[in-house]
């Protein structure tokens, strides 16, 4: 550790990046101190950085527990792309292998170590650790998925419960533990079963912010709409199905669209699985189609857009998929399609259940989902109150936040469908009161002489569609009663009477047409484009040569910076995030040669002013302010922790948003009344800020405007 100034030093040369996640520097802070940790971020957080830079700057061996082989040999690639000292011991490997690398950990050549916990508690083994905790030392033990140990968790495996053990074996050794499981109760027996010891705890925000949310009706345009989002996409997408069936039927119809897509699922042999999953993660190919059975133990940091082609079973699960994109916090797209027809098949699944208590649970879950993608609130908001995180709504970052469903008043539609329901004596399913309304002539009509009803034919005006989107909201308003005898009859209660008695006014979300892009292109965009091709080819050629996946050797924000920056020198180009102190040997001329290939292609002669770019890099002051309020911390909490006044953290919060950093301006200034100083803005220009304030009048504060004038001038800066 006092081999560098700083950690952030440490981080920039081992790792390249430029600063911590929200929770690692503390995480890692507390872990050079030798406490046992307990720490719960969500998928993409990244958590293993948390053990892998105490391992680096201590002395001896770290340890690191992990389930999955396959999770292993990602890691360790990983980390031998940063010229990292990293090995594992699995089944996978012979004998002579096996004793080549124990040798290498007992010459104190090695210092991460990942195992299976099968492994590490076998009778062969521990004699070995005993050796190496004598030789050269053991660090620590890092104990990823740690919710393996629990029961309540959704991934229970009993080997890790003997992991206990370790604790007893060896004392003093800190233990840290890491997971990506929201509940209480498996946080609890984590520590519990681990005998973790007044364990430090960090649970960070599960607010994924890069990710944007949608919900899409699955309507006869919806094959046409995912193959535009797939189209549009940039990078790896990973579209999920319900059954095999469909897997296989959607990766044919993609395949023949000229999309280069394979399938994932449980029918496959065990063989062709792997290599799919390979050439995915390899980016041979870009698109995966799968059941859910895909993603746990894959580690692809930069998946673009995942759709749920049919509905999740429940939130959870849902968090867990979607998750699966933009671990690497670029922006990512996660998109649902949601139709009722699969909802009869979910309802389906669980009447097969036999146990009760088990539908119970199952129906309910479903409940939820079917709220969540009805639901005309901010998708954040609903997904982190499942989690009991309390998130204040419009993240901007969502369908409903982006495109809010204006809510129509449709008493009156309401009143007409209800009482149609009524004198069809509520023995009939949605479609065929509709065809009543709608005056449809059919067998079924003049058989049961609807045809005769006062309401036959009122409801001409609306179409079919418009119908069915009514009687789906009066159910899930509770207004509306359907039979789940698999004959779906509609059925009136107390709440139907009151609206049809005019005691109660119906509002509806009516559904807007979406639009599928969600950043701007222009032209400079077009052309940058051309650049990051070429960047993402070496890339590639480069993974292919040493057979690892693309994204060990730059992730995708650290070929985009290149492509912004276009660093002419070794020196620039190492300060691009991303760019550690091995990468840039390795790579950084071969990089540097595509990039002046390409200006000489263009034309570009004079050398371009990079100097803005550093520039407009946040200071070290604002970056620690930075930090802060991504934790979480309030402008005041922030000014008193560091001893500086206020209103200098509002200027740094304000100089951090015109430089481009995603500083929560909603958490900051109420979403009116930045309109209300945008407008001013728009008019005043960017002048000091006391004539402004003149115009807002005395309610709004100085402090309110900078930040405000800070985006502003982001976004009028071109
Ligand atoms: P988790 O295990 O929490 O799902 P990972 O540890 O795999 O997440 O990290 C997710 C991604 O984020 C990885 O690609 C990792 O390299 C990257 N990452 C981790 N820490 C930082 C950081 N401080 N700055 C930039 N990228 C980071
Ligand atoms: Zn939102």
């Amino acid at each position: 550790m006092l081999q560098y100034p700083n950690l952030e030093q440490a981080l920039k040369y081992h790792f390249g990046y430029d600063r911590f996640r929200p929770g690692q520097r503390q995480i890692i802070e507390d872990a050079l101190q030798n406490r046992d940790l307990l720490v719960v971020m969500p998928t993409g957080g990244g958590k293993s950085l948390c053990f892998q830079l105490p391992a680096l700057l201590k002395k001896g061996l770290t340890v690191v527990v992990s389930p999955l082989i396959a999770l292993m040999q990602d890691q360790v690639e990983g980390l031998r792309n940063n010229n990292i000292s990293a090995t594992f011991l699995n089944s996978s490997l012979n004998a002579y292998k096996v004793r080549s690398r124990e040798e290498a950990i007992l010459n104190g050549r090695v210092k991460l170590l990942y195992v299976a916990p099968e492994r590490l508690l076998s009778e062969r083994f521990l004699p070995f650790l005993d050796l190496v905790h004598h030789q050269v030392g053991i660090s620590s033990f890092a104990i990823d998925e740690a919710h393996c140990v629990s029961e309540w968790g959704h991934d229970f495996r009993p080997e890790y419960r003997q992991l206990k053990s370790l604790r007893k074996r060896y004392t003093n050794i800190p233990t840290i533990a890491l997971t990506a499981t929201a509940t209480d109760r498996v946080r609890g027996d984590i520590i519990q079963q681990l005998g973790l010891k007044q364990p430090s705890i960090h649970i960070t925000s599960f607010n994924r912010q890069n990710l944007y949310y949608e919900v899409r009706a699955k309507t006869k345009s919806a094959y046409a709409e995912l193959l535009e989002l797939i189209r549009e996409s940039e990078g790896s997408v990973i579209v999920y199905c319900l059954t095999r069936k469909k897997v296989d039927e959607l990766t044919f119809k993609l395949q023949n669209h000229k999309i280069a897509a394979l399938p994932y699922h449980a029918g496959l042999n065990d063989e062709e699985r792997s290599q799919n999953q390979t050439r995915f993660i390899r980016d041979d190919v870009r698109v995966i189609v799968a059941t859910i059975a895909f993603g746990m133990g894959i580690n692809k940091p930069d998946v673009r857009l995942v759709v749920h082609f049919d509905i999740p079973r429940n939130l959870e699960s849902y968090y867990q998929e979607s998750g699966r994109a933009g671990r690497d916090g670029e922006s990512s797209r996660c998109s649902i399609f949601f139709s009722f027809g699969d909802i009869k098949t979910i309802e389906w699944s669980i009447e097969q259940k036999t146990d009760p208590q088990e539908q119970l649970i199952a129906k309910q879950q479903l409940r939820q989902m079917i709220d969540y993608a009805e639901g005309t609130d901010c998708r954040r908001t609903i997904q982190l109150g499942y989690f009991g995180e309390r998130f204040a709504g419009n993240c901007g970052n969502c369908d409903n936040c982006r495109y809010p469903k204006p809510v129509e008043d449709w008493t009156i539609e309401a009143m007409k469908f209800l009482s149609c329901v009524a004198r069809c004596k509520e023995r009939f399913g949605m479609l065929h009161i509709i065809d009543v309304l709608r005056g449809a002539k059919n067998q079924k009509i003049t058989l049961n002489q609807h045809d005769q009803l006062s309401t036959y034919g009122i409801g001409k005006d609306r179409t079919v569609d418009e119908w069915r989107m009514l009687g789906r909201s009066l159910l899930h308003q509770g207004l509306l009663e359907q039979t789940s005898d698999g004959y779906s009859v509609l059925k009136l209660n107390a709440l139907s009477w009151e609206v049809m008695r005019r005691q109660r006014t119906v509002s509806v979300a009516v559904p807007v047409a979406q639009k599928i892009t969600w950043e701007e292109g222009n032209a400079k965009a077009a052309e940058m484009e051309i650049l990051l091709q070429k960047l993402r080819s070496l890339r590639k050629k480069l993974a292919d040569e040493q057979s690892v996946p693309p994204y060990v050797v730059f992730p995708d924000s650290t070929l985009k910076l290149m492509t912004q920056v276009q660093p002419k020198t070794l020196t620039e180009f190492g300060k691009l995030s991303g760019v550690g102190s091995h990468k840039l040997s390795q790579y950084g001329e071969k990089f540097l040669a595509e990039i002046r290939a390409y200006r000489q292609e263009q034309g570009v002669l004079d050398p371009q002013d990079n100097s803005a770019f550093f520039h407009g890099l946040p200071s070290d002051t604002e970056i620690l302010t930075f930090q802060l309020h991504q934790q979480g911390l309030s402008v005041h909490e922030i000014a008193q922790k560091r001893n500086i006044r206020p209103t200098t953290i509002i200027r740094h919060l304000a100089d951090l948003i015109e430089k481009n950093q995603p500083v929560d301006l909603n958490q900051l200034v109420p979403l009116e009344r930045q309109q209300k100083i945008w407008q001013v803005l728009e008019v005043l220009g960017d002048i000091s800020l006391t004539p402004i304030k003149e115009q807002l009048g005395d309610s709004y504060t100085y402090d309110e405007i900078r930040l405000v004038r800070g985006k502003w001038r982001r976004e009028n800066r071109r």
